[in-house]
Protein backbone atom coordinates (compact mmCIF):
# COMPACT_ATOMS: atom_id res chain seq x y z
CA UNK A 1 0.00 0.00 0.00
CA UNK A 2 1.30 3.23 -0.91
CA UNK A 3 1.83 5.82 1.84
CA UNK A 4 -0.67 7.85 0.22
CA UNK A 5 -3.28 5.61 0.56
CA UNK A 6 -2.04 4.34 4.20
CA UNK A 7 -2.16 7.86 5.09
CA UNK A 8 -6.10 8.13 3.38
CA UNK A 9 -7.14 5.20 5.06
CA UNK A 10 -5.85 6.61 8.47
CA UNK A 11 -7.96 9.69 7.87
CA UNK A 12 -11.09 7.47 7.08
CA UNK A 13 -10.12 5.84 10.58
CA UNK A 14 -9.85 8.46 12.51
CA UNK A 15 -13.04 10.39 11.08
CA UNK A 16 -14.92 6.72 11.33
CA UNK A 17 -13.80 6.65 15.08
CA UNK A 18 -14.87 10.64 15.73
CA UNK A 19 -18.53 9.97 14.68
CA UNK A 20 -20.77 10.20 17.23
CA UNK A 21 -23.59 8.22 17.58
CA UNK A 22 -26.11 10.84 15.95
CA UNK A 23 -24.16 10.82 12.90
CA UNK A 24 -24.85 7.60 11.60
CA UNK A 25 -26.44 7.98 8.69
CA UNK A 26 -29.91 6.66 8.61
CA UNK A 27 -28.83 4.13 5.84
CA UNK A 28 -26.14 2.44 7.91
CA UNK A 29 -28.51 1.91 10.70
CA UNK A 30 -29.44 -1.69 10.85
CA UNK A 31 -33.31 -3.07 10.65
CA UNK A 32 -34.90 -3.59 14.52
CA UNK A 33 -33.08 -6.33 15.60
CA UNK A 34 -35.84 -8.18 17.71
CA UNK A 35 -37.40 -10.40 14.89
CA UNK A 36 -34.02 -12.74 15.56
CA UNK A 37 -34.19 -12.25 19.27
CA UNK A 38 -36.17 -15.61 19.25
CA UNK A 39 -33.33 -17.70 17.86
CA UNK A 40 -29.97 -16.31 19.73
CA UNK A 41 -28.88 -17.79 23.26
CA UNK A 42 -27.34 -16.79 26.48
CA UNK A 43 -28.20 -15.53 29.78
CA UNK A 44 -28.65 -12.23 31.65
CA UNK A 45 -27.61 -9.72 32.74
CA UNK A 46 -24.80 -8.80 31.12
CA UNK A 47 -22.40 -5.74 31.19
CA UNK A 48 -23.10 -3.64 28.10
CA UNK A 49 -20.40 -2.61 26.19
CA UNK A 50 -21.27 0.90 25.11
CA UNK A 51 -18.41 1.52 22.84
CA UNK A 52 -19.27 -1.50 20.39
CA UNK A 53 -22.90 -1.58 20.04
CA UNK A 54 -24.66 -1.99 16.62
CA UNK A 55 -26.81 1.31 16.13
CA UNK A 56 -30.19 0.52 14.85
CA UNK A 57 -33.32 3.22 14.37
CA UNK A 58 -37.22 2.53 15.51
CA UNK A 59 -40.25 3.74 17.02
CA UNK A 60 -40.57 0.77 18.96
CA UNK A 61 -41.51 0.61 21.61
CA UNK A 62 -44.88 2.15 21.70
CA UNK A 63 -45.75 2.26 25.38
CA UNK A 64 -49.11 1.73 26.04
CA UNK A 65 -49.07 2.42 30.08
CA UNK A 66 -51.98 4.31 31.45
CA UNK A 67 -51.91 7.07 34.31
CA UNK A 68 -53.06 4.84 36.67
CA UNK A 69 -52.78 1.13 36.70
CA UNK A 70 -54.73 -1.12 39.25
CA UNK A 71 -51.68 -3.12 41.11
CA UNK A 72 -53.57 -6.21 42.26
CA UNK A 73 -50.95 -6.77 44.49
CA UNK A 74 -47.44 -5.52 46.08
CA UNK A 75 -45.96 -8.19 47.41
CA UNK A 76 -42.98 -8.72 49.82
CA UNK A 77 -41.47 -12.08 48.61
CA UNK A 78 -39.07 -12.21 51.91
CA UNK A 79 -36.31 -11.24 48.87
CA UNK A 80 -37.46 -8.38 46.94
CA UNK A 81 -40.74 -6.14 45.94
CA UNK A 82 -42.51 -7.39 44.00
CA UNK A 83 -45.89 -5.92 42.10
CA UNK A 84 -48.55 -7.28 40.12
CA UNK A 85 -50.70 -5.14 37.41
CA UNK A 86 -54.46 -5.50 36.43
CA UNK A 87 -55.51 -3.98 33.32
CA UNK A 88 -54.25 -4.02 30.08
CA UNK A 89 -50.78 -1.59 30.27
CA UNK A 90 -48.17 -2.83 27.61
CA UNK A 91 -46.13 -2.18 24.90
CA UNK A 92 -45.91 -3.00 21.26
CA UNK A 93 -42.49 -4.22 19.64
CA UNK A 94 -42.47 -4.96 15.60
CA UNK A 95 -46.37 -4.99 15.92
CA UNK A 96 -46.57 -7.56 18.82
CA UNK A 97 -48.13 -6.70 22.05
CA UNK A 98 -47.33 -7.40 25.27
CA UNK A 99 -49.15 -7.33 28.42
CA UNK A 100 -47.29 -5.96 31.71
CA UNK A 101 -47.57 -9.15 34.02
CA UNK A 102 -45.51 -7.78 36.94
CA UNK A 103 -42.48 -5.63 37.75
CA UNK A 104 -39.98 -6.21 40.54
CA UNK A 105 -36.26 -4.45 41.79
CA UNK A 106 -33.32 -5.55 42.30
CA UNK A 107 -30.39 -4.45 44.94
CA UNK A 108 -27.70 -3.63 43.32
CA UNK A 109 -28.30 -3.25 39.43
CA UNK A 110 -28.22 -6.04 37.65
CA UNK A 111 -26.95 -4.91 34.73
CA UNK A 112 -24.05 -2.78 34.36
CA UNK A 113 -22.87 -0.85 31.66
CA UNK A 114 -19.14 -0.54 31.06
CA UNK A 115 -18.87 -2.05 34.48
CA UNK A 116 -20.71 0.89 36.24
CA UNK A 117 -23.86 -0.37 38.03
CA UNK A 118 -26.69 1.70 39.77
CA UNK A 119 -28.08 1.43 43.02
CA UNK A 120 -31.35 -0.48 42.29
CA UNK A 121 -33.11 -1.50 39.06
CA UNK A 122 -36.85 -2.26 38.01
CA UNK A 123 -37.69 -5.17 35.80
CA UNK A 124 -41.38 -4.56 33.70
CA UNK A 125 -41.91 -7.98 32.63
CA UNK A 126 -44.31 -8.13 29.71
CA UNK A 127 -45.89 -11.63 28.14
CA UNK A 128 -47.34 -11.20 25.19
CA UNK A 129 -50.07 -13.47 24.00
CA UNK A 130 -47.58 -16.65 22.03
CA UNK A 131 -46.57 -16.21 25.56
CA UNK A 132 -42.75 -14.34 24.50
CA UNK A 133 -41.08 -12.17 26.67
CA UNK A 134 -39.69 -8.61 27.15
CA UNK A 135 -38.41 -7.31 29.93
CA UNK A 136 -37.72 -3.38 30.57
CA UNK A 137 -34.67 -2.54 32.86
CA UNK A 138 -34.30 0.71 34.35
CA UNK A 139 -31.11 1.54 36.21
CA UNK A 140 -31.67 3.85 39.47
CA UNK A 141 -28.46 5.68 40.86
CA UNK A 142 -28.61 7.56 44.31
CA UNK A 143 -29.79 11.69 44.14
CA UNK A 144 -33.46 13.10 44.05
CA UNK A 145 -36.51 11.70 45.57
CA UNK A 146 -38.74 9.32 43.48
CA UNK A 147 -42.42 10.06 44.19
CA UNK A 148 -43.12 6.68 42.79
CA UNK A 149 -41.03 5.10 44.61
CA UNK A 150 -42.23 6.09 47.83
CA UNK A 151 -46.10 5.08 46.58
CA UNK A 152 -44.44 1.46 46.61
CA UNK A 153 -42.12 1.49 49.30
CA UNK A 154 -45.54 2.80 51.59
CA UNK A 155 -47.38 -0.47 49.92
CA UNK A 156 -44.99 -3.04 50.86
CA UNK A 157 -45.28 -5.40 53.47
CA UNK A 158 -42.93 -5.39 56.31
CA UNK A 159 -43.37 -9.50 56.94
CA UNK A 160 -41.45 -11.42 54.34
CA UNK A 161 -44.01 -13.57 52.15
CA UNK A 162 -46.87 -11.56 52.82
CA UNK A 163 -49.08 -9.21 50.01
CA UNK A 164 -51.28 -6.20 50.46
CA UNK A 165 -53.90 -7.01 47.27
CA UNK A 166 -55.19 -5.03 45.92
CA UNK A 167 -52.79 -2.06 46.39
CA UNK A 168 -54.15 0.88 44.59
CA UNK A 169 -53.95 2.71 41.67
CA UNK A 170 -49.89 3.30 40.42
CA UNK A 171 -49.18 5.63 37.81
CA UNK A 172 -45.98 3.29 35.91
CA UNK A 173 -45.06 6.08 34.00
CA UNK A 174 -42.95 7.25 37.30
CA UNK A 175 -40.88 3.98 36.41
CA UNK A 176 -39.55 5.47 33.10
CA UNK A 177 -37.31 7.52 32.51
CA UNK A 178 -38.26 10.98 30.76
CA UNK A 179 -36.44 10.30 27.65
CA UNK A 180 -37.63 6.56 26.56
CA UNK A 181 -35.91 6.67 22.77
CA UNK A 182 -32.33 5.96 24.09
CA UNK A 183 -31.87 2.54 24.93
CA UNK A 184 -30.14 -1.22 24.86
CA UNK A 185 -31.36 -4.19 23.63
CA UNK A 186 -30.08 -7.99 23.28
CA UNK A 187 -31.32 -11.92 23.28
CA UNK A 188 -31.19 -12.62 27.06
CA UNK A 189 -32.65 -14.28 29.81
CA UNK A 190 -34.58 -14.49 33.44
CA UNK A 191 -32.25 -13.57 35.92
CA UNK A 192 -34.23 -16.01 38.19
CA UNK A 193 -35.08 -19.48 37.98
CA UNK A 194 -35.99 -21.11 35.49
CA UNK A 195 -33.55 -18.76 33.92
CA UNK A 196 -35.56 -18.94 30.31
CA UNK A 197 -33.48 -17.72 27.61
CA UNK A 198 -34.74 -15.94 24.31
CA UNK A 199 -36.29 -12.89 25.88
CA UNK A 200 -36.53 -9.54 25.01
CA UNK A 201 -34.31 -7.35 27.04
CA UNK A 202 -34.80 -3.37 26.90
CA UNK A 203 -32.34 -0.92 29.09
CA UNK A 204 -32.96 2.19 29.01
CA UNK A 205 -29.61 4.61 28.94
CA UNK A 206 -30.94 7.42 30.89
CA UNK A 207 -31.43 6.29 34.48
CA UNK A 208 -33.68 7.22 37.17
CA UNK A 209 -33.12 8.76 40.87
CA UNK A 210 -33.96 7.62 44.18
CA UNK A 211 -32.85 9.46 47.63
CA UNK A 212 -30.03 7.94 49.93
CA UNK A 213 -32.97 7.57 52.43
CA UNK A 214 -34.99 5.20 49.68
CA UNK A 215 -32.71 3.37 49.10
CA UNK A 216 -31.47 2.67 52.83
CA UNK A 217 -35.22 1.96 53.54
CA UNK A 218 -35.78 -0.72 50.93
CA UNK A 219 -32.21 -1.94 52.02
CA UNK A 220 -33.73 -2.51 55.90
CA UNK A 221 -36.45 -4.21 54.47
CA UNK A 222 -34.32 -6.59 51.80
CA UNK A 223 -31.26 -7.05 53.82
CA UNK A 224 -29.64 -9.64 51.34
CA UNK A 225 -29.04 -7.85 47.98
CA UNK A 226 -30.58 -9.73 45.03
CA UNK A 227 -28.41 -9.33 41.79
CA UNK A 228 -27.71 -12.11 40.04
CA UNK A 229 -23.58 -12.12 39.04
CA UNK A 230 -22.91 -10.84 35.36
CA UNK A 231 -23.10 -13.28 32.45
CA UNK A 232 -21.00 -13.77 29.49
CA UNK A 233 -21.95 -12.48 26.04
CA UNK A 234 -20.79 -15.08 24.55
CA UNK A 235 -20.71 -13.65 20.78
CA UNK A 236 -24.16 -11.97 21.30
CA UNK A 237 -24.70 -8.71 19.86
CA UNK A 238 -25.88 -5.30 21.68
CA UNK A 239 -27.86 -2.72 19.93
CA UNK A 240 -28.70 0.40 20.95
CA UNK A 241 -31.79 2.55 19.66
CA UNK A 242 -30.45 6.00 18.54
CA UNK A 243 -33.47 7.23 17.34
CA UNK A 244 -36.69 7.16 14.91
CA UNK A 245 -36.53 5.96 11.52
ZN1 LIG B 1 -35.60 -9.02 37.60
Amino acid sequence: MSLRKLAFLSLFLVVACDQSVTDVPKDEAIAWPVDNFSAVTGQSPIDIPSSTTLKFRSGDPVFDYPSAVDLTSVANTGEYLKATAGGDAGIVIGGKRYRLAEFHFHRASEHAVDGAYGAMEVHLVHIAGDGSIAVIGVLFRTGAANTAIDVLWNAVPTTPRTSRAPAGAFDLRGLLPSSTSPYYTYSGSLTTDPFSDRLTWIVFKPTLTMSAAQASRYADLFKEPNARPLQSLRGRAIYERIGSP
